[in-house]
C-alpha cells in the first residue's frame, strides 16, 4: 500500500478526552472491552438482517451470521471478527472518530475531571468501541461494507492517542475485524479458557454464534515403548459457537437465571445497576409476541423533559426493527426498558406505521397491563424485599406513573392502588388509599387531600386546622403532577376523593348540628364585614365568606367547585400555557381576633389587602404587588 493513500485525521475533541481517560484510568474492569465489541459486531449484524430484507445481494454467498474471536500468540493480538454490515471509508471516519452514541455523551456530560471518581464512572457505563483501548495500544480495524466491491476495503488504525489513519484496502469478505494489539499487561486475554469464560458471562445471550477455534490436545509422538510426553492444544480449522446463540426472549422463563437476566438487561441498556424487577412472557391471541419488560432501579436524568424515551426494542421475528420504540408503551410507563419481538407486524413497519397499528395498540395495552400487575406484586408482597423494592420504585417513579390517571382512563383503578402518600398522620411516602380508608373515622364520607408546592407547606396548610383539630386525617400531596393528576380522579372504592382547598367545607356527620348552627349564626352576624371585605378586594376575589375551617389563621383562600386552583395557575403560567381568569373565594375565620378587629376598623381597607395577601402567602403564592402589601404591614405597623 502506497504512502500517499493513508490519509491522517484527529479525533473529534470529545473522543480524544474519552481515549485519554480509558487509558489512563485503573481499569476497574478490564475485561468489559469484549462485551464492547462483541455487541457491536452483533449490531453489525443485526444491521445486515434488516437491510438485506430489501437487498438480498447484502449476503453475498455468506448468508450465516457469526462472530469470530480469534487470538493469535505469535502476534499478540486479539480479534473479533464478524461478517455484519461492515463500514464504507467514511462510515469508518465518522462512527469511529466522533462520539454519536447518547449513552456514551451522558457519560461525558458526567465526567468531573477527578481521575479516581471519573474511573470509576467509566466503570459503569459501557463506553463502547474504544474500551478496547483498555488492553490494546494499537487498534486495526478492518472492514468492507456489503454490498461495495472487494477493493473499497477500509483500514482503520490508531493508537489510541489524538489521531488515527485511514486508507483503502482490499477485502474479500464482507464485515469487519476489531483486531487488538494486546498490552504487555494485558497478554492474559490471548488465553482461550479465560476469553470463553468472559464471553459466557457477559455475552451469552447474543442471538449470533460467538466462535472460537476448536483446539484438541495433541500428544508428541513418543517412540513405541516409551512414556507418553508432555503435549499441548493445537488450533484446528474448525469453528465452535462458545454462546448459546439464542435471543434471551426466545427462551423459556425455566431455562434462564436471574444472572442472566440481569446481564441482559445491562447489556440492554448500558445501566449500571441491577434491575429492580422484570416480566417476561409469550402472549398469545389475535397478535402474537414475546415481551421481556424491566423496570430499572434508577431514574434518568431527563425522565421529565421531552427528550425522555420509551427504552422499548422492537424486534420483528427476532429481527432487530428500532431503538425507543414509544407506541410499545404509554407514557406514563416509558421509565420500563426491554424488548418486544413481535411475530405479527411486517418488518419493513415504520415509526408512523407503528402509531396506526392495531396490533401494536394491543402490545401497548398488554404491556402496560403487565407492568402494572409486575408492581402491583412487589406492592402487595409480604417479603421485605419486594416491598423495599416498590418503595425504592415509588421514590424513583411515582411521580411518573401518576401522569397515568390522566392517561390511561382503563387503568385508573390499578394506578390508584398503587399510589403511595405523605399524610397529617404519617410524614413518609407510604400511605395507600386502601390504608387511607381503612383508617377513616366514623361517619367520614369522604377521602380529604390538600395539595401544595411542597410537603411542609401542604402540612402546614391553613385548610387543615379544622381537620387536625378533629382528628381527621388528610392526605398531603406535594408534587408537581398532584394537581393536574387529581382532577381525573372523583373517587377511589366508594369514596370521594375532596380537595380540602376546594369548595365550602362539608364535613357532613363529622359536624354536629351546634357547630353548623354556630357557623350560621357567625355568616348573620359578621354579613356587614363580609361585604365590606368583598367590595374592598372585588379584583381580587370572587366571593368572601365565613369558615369553620379554620382554627389558627385568620383566612385562607378556597376554590369554586370545577375551578382551577391558584396553584395550577402557577403551574400553567410557568410553563408559559393561556390561564382562564378565575379568582379565588377568600374565607374568613369568624374566631380570629384580626378579623374580630375588622368590624369598625379605621384602616379597614389596608387590613383587608392585608388579610387577602397573607392568606395567598399560606398556601404558597407571592401577593400580585408584594411591595404596596409591605407598604401596607409598616403602615399598620407605624399605627399600631
Ligand atoms: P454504539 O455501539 O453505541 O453505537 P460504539 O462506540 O460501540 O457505540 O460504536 C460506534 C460505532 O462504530 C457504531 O455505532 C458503529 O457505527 C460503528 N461500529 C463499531 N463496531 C462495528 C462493527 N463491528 N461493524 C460495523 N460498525 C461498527
Ligand atoms: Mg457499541
Amino acid at each position: 500500500m502506497s504512502e500517499q493513500n493513508v490519509k491522517k485525521h484527529s479525533f473529534q475533541a470529545e473522543v480524544a478526552q474519552l481515549l485519554h481517560l480509558v487509558t489512563h484510568s485503573l481499569y476497574s474492569n478490564p475485561e468489559i472491552f469484549l462485551r464492547e465489541l462483541i455487541s457491536n459486531a452483533s449490531d453489525a449484524c443485526d444491521k445486515l438482517r434488516f437491510e438485506g430484507i430489501n437487498h438480498a445481494e447484502y449476503y453475498e454467498n455468506d448468508p450465516n451470521l457469526h462472530i469470530r474471536v480469534i487470538l493469535d500468540q505469535d502476534n499478540k493480538t486479539l480479534t473479533i471478527s464478524d461478517n455484519g454490515i461492515g463500514l464504507s471509508q467514511q462510515e469508518a471516519i465518522d462512527n469511529l472518530g466522533t462520539i454519536a452514541k447518547s449513552g456514551t455523551k451522558d457519560f461525558m456530560s458526567k465526567l468531573t475531571g477527578d481521575q479516581k471518581s471519573d474511573a470509576q464512572l467509566i466503570g459503569q457505563f459501557g463506553v463502547g468501541f474504544y474500551s478496547g483501548f483498555i488492553v490494546a495500544d494499537k487498534i486495526t480495524v478492518e472492514s468492507r461494507r456489503a454490498g461495495l466491491d472487494a477493493s473499497e476495503g477500509v483500514r482503520w488504525i490508531s493508537g489510541g492517542t489524538g489521531e488515527f489513519e485511514v486508507e483503502q484496502i482490499s477485502k474479500a469478505s464482507r464485515g469487519t475485524d476489531i483486531i487488538l494489539h494486546l498490552r504487555d499487561d494485558a497478554l492474559d486475554y490471548l488465553d482461550a479458557y479465560k476469553v470463553k469464560q468472559i464471553i459466557n458471562k457477559y455475552s451469552d445471550h447474543i442471538s449470533l454464534p460467538i466462535e472460537m477455534q476448536k483446539e484438541i490436545w495433541q500428544e508428541e509422538d513418543a517412540a513405541e515403548g516409551e512414556e507418553p510426553k508432555a503435549g499441548q492444544y493445537v488450533k484446528t480449522d474448525e469453528w465452535e459457537a462458545i454462546n448459546s446463540a439464542s435471543a434471551l426472549w426466545t427462551r423459556s422463563k425455566s431455562e434462564i437465571t436471574d444472572e442472566q437476566y440481569i446481564e441482559f438487561y445491562k447489556n440492554l441498556t448500558h445501566d449500571f445497576d441491577a434491575p429492580l424487577a422484570w416480566a417476561h412472557n409469550r402472549v398469545e391471541g389475535s397478535t402474537e409476541y414475546t415481551q421481556l419488560l424491566y423496570i430499572p432501579s434508577k431514574a434518568p436524568g431527563n425522565i421529565f423533559t421531552r427528550e425522555a424515551k420509551a427504552g422499548i426494542k422492537l424486534y420483528v421475528k427476532r429481527v432487530f426493527i428500532m431503538d425507543d420504540a414509544d407506541s410499545l408503551i404509554p407514557n406514563y410507563l416509558r421509565f420500563v426498558q426491554g424488548v418486544v419481538d413481535s411475530a405479527d407486524l411486517p418488518l419493513n413497519v415504520s415509526r408512523e406505521l407503528l402509531q396506526e397499528s392495531r396490533d401494536v395498540k394491543t402490545i401497548r395495552e398488554g404491556n402496560a397491563r403487565r407492568v402494572l400487575n409486575l408492581l402491583d406484586g412487589l406492592a402487595k408482597s409480604e417479603a421485605v424485599q419486594e416491598q423495599d423494592k416498590y418503595k425504592a420504585f415509588y421514590a424513583e417513579f411515582g411521580a411518573v406513573l401518576k401522569e397515568g390517571l390522566g392517561e390511561d382512563f382503563g387503568n385508573r383503578e390499578r394506578i390508584l392502588k398503587l399510589l403511595r402518600f405523605a399524610s397529617s398522620v404519617n410524614d413518609d411516602v407510604s400511605t395507600s388509599l386502601a390504608d387511607y380508608k381503612a383508617r377513616i373515622k366514623e361517619g367520614q364520607k369522604a377521602i380529604y387531600y390538600v395539595t401544595a408546592d411542597s410537603l411542609s407547606a401542604a402540612k402546614n396548610s391553613p385548610q387543615l386546622e379544622l381537620f387536625k383539630k378533629k382528628g381527621i386525617e388528610v392526605l398531603l400531596m406535594s408534587e408537581r403532577v398532584d394537581e393536574w393528576a387529581m382532577e381525573f380522579v372523583t373517587e377511589f372504592d366508594g369514596l370521594p376523593m375532596q380537595n380540602v382547598a376546594k369548595g365550602a367545607v362539608d364535613l357532613g356527620d363529622l359536624q354536629d348540628a351546634e357547630e353548623k348552627k354556630a357557623l350560621e349564626a357567625a355568616a348573620e352576624q359578621f354579613k356587614p364585614v363580609v361585604d365590606k371585605l368583598a367590595d374592598s378586594l372585588k379584583g381580587k376575589t370572587k366571593e368572601v365568606r365565613v369558615t369553620t375551617r379554620l382554627v389558627d389563621s385568620p383566612a385562607c383562600l378556597v376554590t369554586g367547585d370545577g375551578e382551577l386552583s391558584p396553584q395550577l395557575i402557577r403551574m400553567l403560567k410557568q410553563a408559559g400555557q393561556p390561564v382562564p381568569e378565575s379568582k379565588p373565594i377568600l374565607e374568613i375565620n369568624p374566631e380570629h381576633p384580626l378579623v374580630k378587629k375588622l368590624d369598625g376598623a379605621a384602616h379597614f381597607d389596608d387590613l383587608a389587602n392585608v388579610i387577602f395577601d397573607q392568606a395567598l402567602i399560606a398556601e404558597g403564592g407571592l401577593p400580585e404587588d408584594p411591595a404596596s402589601y409591605l407598604k401596607r404591614i409598616n403602615s399598620l405597623l407605624l399605627k399600631s
